[in-house]
C-alpha cells in the first residue's frame, strides 16, 4: 500500500524543504517544472508498446538517469524519478541535470529477439534528444549492460559516429567500467562505513538485516560480511532467514544462485519480510522495493540506523514518524548514489577517450561517495536536521543557484 504518489511525494519535499531553505514559490514552481516531457508510441511485430523520456533539469549540466522496463511504468513515475535523478545528481556535485524514461511493458514475457528490437526502437523514438552533451541513459530496473550495448549501437548507427559517452552501464566491451556492476552497493557501504565512524558505532558488536538480496542488497551484505560487520538477516521476495550469531553471506548467495532464493539456505531461522523490518538490529538496509514502510509497520521498526538502498522505500509518513523516534535514515538520493558515480566515471572516459586503471576509479569513486557524505552530515550537524532534508537542501539549492546564475530567475 502506498500512500502517496511519486510525484506528490516529490512536491511535498519541494515545499516543505524549499520553505526551511527560503525558497520562493518562483524557485520552487521551477523545480517542479520538467523541461522536457517526451511520449511515444513503439511498434514492435505489431504490439503496442508506450515509452516516455522526460527531462527535469539540465541547470547543472546534460541530464541523466536510467531507462526503466516495467508494466506499471507511466508517466508521473517517471516524472518523479527524473526529478530524483535532479537531486542525486545535485547533492553528488555531478555536472548533471536529471532524466529518466520507461517502456511500459514486462521484459520478462518477451524473447530476446523481442527485447533487442524494444530497445532499439526505443531508441528510434528519442534520439534527437540523447547524446554525451545532451541526456545520457543508463540502466533502471529490468534494463542492463546488453541492453545499454545494443541502445549504443542503434545511435552510434542513426548519428554515425562513435560516441560511447552517450550511454553509460554499457558492457566493459563497448567501453563500459567493471566498477558500475557492483557501483550502488559499494557506495552505500562507503557510507556505512562514514556513520560507523561518525557516530562511534561498536562495530564489532553492530548487526545488520538486508531486506532485498539483489544486486544492491547481495553485494552490500558480501561487502559487509568481507569487513567483518555481521549480517543476521536478508530476504528476497520468498521471505528471509535469520541466524542471530551471523550468516554466512557466501553460503546464502551459494543458496540463492543454485536455488533461486535465500530461503533455501539450510542454516538459520525462516522469518519473513515483516520480521526481518521488525528484528532488533542496529542498521536495517532496505535494497528491495519502494514503500515497504508505512504508517501501518514503521512502529515495528527496532534499528537505529535505516540505509534505503531502494529509491523510496519509506512513505513520507513513515519517515516523518522514523525522525520523529530518533531513527538515523541514510536517504535513497545519497546512499544509493554509487550507481550514477560508476557512471559519471565511465562518461568521463568515454568523452575523454583516456581509461584509468581500475584502483584509480576505486579511488575516485571511494573519494567522491566520503564527499558527498561529508556535504550531507555535515548539513545535518550544522542545521540540526535529518540527513533527507540536508540531501534536498544541498541539491534544490544547488540546481537554483545554477538557474539563477543562468538567468532564468531574474526578478
Ligand atoms: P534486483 O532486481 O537485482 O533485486 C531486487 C531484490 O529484491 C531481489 O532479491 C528480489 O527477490 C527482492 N524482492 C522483490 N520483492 C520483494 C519483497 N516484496 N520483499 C523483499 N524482497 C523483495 O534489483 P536491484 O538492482 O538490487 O535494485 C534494488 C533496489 O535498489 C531498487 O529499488 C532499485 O531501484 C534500487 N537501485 C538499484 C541500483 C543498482 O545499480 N542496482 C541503483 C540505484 C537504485
Amino acid at each position: 500500500m502506498v500512500e502517496m504518489s511519486p510525484f506528490e511525494h516529490a512536491k511535498q519535499l519541494v515545499e516543505e524543504i524549499g520553505s526551511k531553505i527560503g525558497l520562493t514559490d518562483r524557485e520552487k514552481q521551477l523545480l517542479l517544472t520538467h523541461e522536457k516531457i517526451a511520449h511515444k508510441r513503439i511498434v514492435v511485430k505489431g504490439n503496442v508498446y508506450h515509452a516516455w523520456r522526460i527531462v527535469h533539469s539540465t541547470a547543472l549540466g546534460p541530464s541523466k538517469g536510467g531507462i526503466r522496463y516495467h508494466p506499471n511504468v507511466n508517466e508521473e513515475e517517471v516524472k518523479a524519478l527524473s526529478f530524483w535523478m535532479s537531486v542525486k545528481n545535485a547533492v553528488s556535485g555531478l555536472p548533471y541535470g536529471g532524466a529518466k524514461g520507461g517502456i511500459k511493458f514486462d521484459p520478462r514475457e518477451v524473447d530476446e529477439e523481442t527485447l533487442e528490437m524494444i530497445s532499439r526502437e526505443y531508441v528510434r523514438a528519442f534520439h534527437e534528444m540523447f547524446g554525451a552533451d545532451k541526456d545520457i541513459p543508463a540502466p533502471d530496473v529490468y534494463t542492463n549492460p546488453k541492453v545499454m550495448g545494443w541502445m549504443l549501437d542503434e545511435y552510434e548507427k542513426i548519428t554515425g559516429r562513435k560516441t560511447p559517452a552517450m550511454i553509460t552501464g554499457k558492457p566493459v566491451a563497448l567501453g563500459g567500467i567493471k566498477l558500475r556492476g557492483t557501483s550502488t552497493a559499494k557506495g552505500g557501504f562507503i557510507m556505512l562505513e562514514e556513520l560507523v565512524h561518525r557516530e562511534n558505532l561498536d562495530r564489532p558488536k553492530m548487526t545488520v538485516a538486508v531486506q532485498g538480496f539483489g544486486n544492491a542488497g547481495s553485494n552490500f551484505a558480501r561487502l559487509c560480511a568481507d569487513a567483518g560487520i555481521k549480517v543476521v538477516a536478508v530476504s528476497d521476495s520468498k521471505g528471509g532467514i535469520y541466524d542471530a550469531d551471523g550468516l554466512n553471506v557466501s553460503g546464502v548467495f551459494e543458496a540463492k544462485t543454485t536455488s533461486g532464493s535465500v530461503t533455501n539456505y539450510d542454516k538459520g531461522v525462516k522469518i519473513s519480510n515483516d520480521d526481518l523490518i521488525k528484528l532488533d538490529v542496529d542498521v536495517l538496509v532496505l535494497a528491495a522495493l519502494e514503500g515497504v514502510i508505512r504508517k501501518d509497520n514503521v512502529n515495528g521498526v527496532k534499528a537505529k540506523y535505516i540505509i534505503e538502498l531502494a529509491n523510496g522505500p519509506i512513505t513520507p509518513e513513515a519517515d516523518r514518524i522514523l525522525v520523529e523516534k530518533g531513527v538515523t535514515v541514510l536517504p535513497d538520493v545519497i546512499a544509493n548514489s554509487g550507481g550514477v558515480v560508476g557512471s559519471y566515471l565511465e562518461w568521463v572516459q568515454g568523452r575523454s577517450g583516456f581509461f584509468y586503471d581500475d584502483a584509480e576509479l576505486e579511488e575516485r569513486f571511494s573519494r567522491r561517495m566520503k564527499q558527498t557524505f561529508d556535504n550531507v552530515y555535515g548539513y545535518a550537524k550544522e542545521h540540526e536536521t535529518d540527513l533527507r532534508t540536508a540531501a534536498y537542501a544541498i541539491a534544490m539549492r544547488r540546481i537554483i543557484d545554477a538557474e539563477r546564475a543562468r538567468g532564468a530567475l531574474r526578478s
